[in-house]
């Protein structure tokens, strides 16, 4: 991974850069390793350093967010970048009270940068150690009532020797041997205190709480371009969700299965409404979204949002249900 350090440069001395540590523990939360790397190597390579973070324009940075999801993380990222460097000389602390009070860093991102930037004994829980703490002392109580006691008994097992390699082993062993579905506890080093192995109880843990069921949400976008090619587009407002994201002019997205109701298109114009809808899922319900489209004159002045020329407006800007809306109209004749 290459946000990583080998555990000879460790030995050797080398820290990682606690730059690459946080941008790393920040993208990967609720995000796979596969998907980040991509994210990583490209924000890297365009801000390799904190400052040039923190002095990167906002929307730069959220085109570039774009797909990776949970954007207050990205928001987050900025507050914190910026913070770090006009508050702390460009230098993220060691200390795990100190990374604490900084913009989006809870308690799981100080440990983890606290232990693996900095070598200092902090207890990561991610639900990768989760899972391996459950399974280690067979523990039954359903997540999420279960993590105090999964955070105990991590906690319990976190050396004061190599605490930063330690936090990334038991972070990889639940990724790659103690997995979900089929433990490969024949090549696990802990095999043999592992308690839910003796019993045969591995595949049952961790349990969880069963999840509720999505309430369904609908919503209308309008995606309009005038006769030069130029997109109509605007910013969303900084608060709520996809807050400071690119998309298309539309609804409030409520539970009503109208979501025409009270909602004005940004410009006159003859709207067409696409057969198919789009359908996305997010964390606490399920989208769908009507989409309207219509060639806009040269003199178009909508009441919101404003256009932006064809050679400037990349789709990868758009967060994947915008993205999702504009693919639809290219692939409707
Ligand atoms: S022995 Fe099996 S269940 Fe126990 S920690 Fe190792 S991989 Fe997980």
């Amino acid at each position: 991974m290459p946000w990583r350090i080998a555990p000879s440069e460790r030995k050797a001395g080398v820290l990682p850069d606690p730059y690459r540590v946080w941008l790393s523990e920040v993208m990967l939360q609720q995000t796979t390793v596969a998907t980040v790397k991509e994210y990583f190597l490209r924000f890297t390579a365009r801000w390799p350093t904190v400052a040039d973070l923190a002095a990167a324009e906002d929307a730069d940075v959220m085109g570039e967010w774009a797909g990776l999801g949970y954007y207050a993380r990205a928001r987050n990222l900025l507050k914190c970048a910026r913070a770090v460097v006009s508050d702390r000389g460009g230098q993220f602390p060691a200390d795990y009270d100190a990374l604490l009070k900084l913009p989006g860093i809870g308690p799981y991102t100080a440990a983890a940068v606290s232990s693996i930037a900095f070598d200092l004994p902090h207890t990561v829980l991610d639900g990768n150690v989760e899972r391996v703490m459950a399974r280690l002392h067979n523990i039954h109580t359903p997540l999420p009532d279960a993590k105090p006691e999964l955070m105990q008994e991590a906690e319990a097992l976190t050396p004061e020797v190599r605490p930063g390699d330690y936090a990334q082993a038991v972070m990889d062993l639940g990724a790659t041997i103690c997995t979900p579905r089929s433990p490969a506890c024949g090549i696990c080093p802990w095999r043999d205190p592992c308690v839910s192995r003796q019993q045969g109880t591995a595949s049952d843990l961790p349990r969880k709480l069963p999840k509720k069921a999505k309430p369904v949400r609908h919503g209308v976008v309008f995606l309009g371009q005038r006769e030069d090619g130029a997109w109509l587009l605007e910013t969303r407002p900084e608060k709520g969700l996809l807050g400071g994201m690119l998309g298309w002019p539309g609804s409030e997205w409520r539970d009503i299965s109208d979501p025409l109701q009270d909602t004005a298109p940004p410009c006159e114009a003859e709207w067409r409404m696409l057969d198919a809808q789009v359908r996305h899922t997010f964390t606490h319900f399920h989208l769908v979204l009507q989409v309207r489209t219509a060639w806009l004159p040269a003199d178009a002045t909508p009441d919101r949002g404003s256009f932006r020329e064809p050679e400037t407006f990349r789709p990868s800007d758009l967060p994947t249900v915008m993205r999702k809306a504009f693919d639809l109209t290219r692939q409707t004749p």
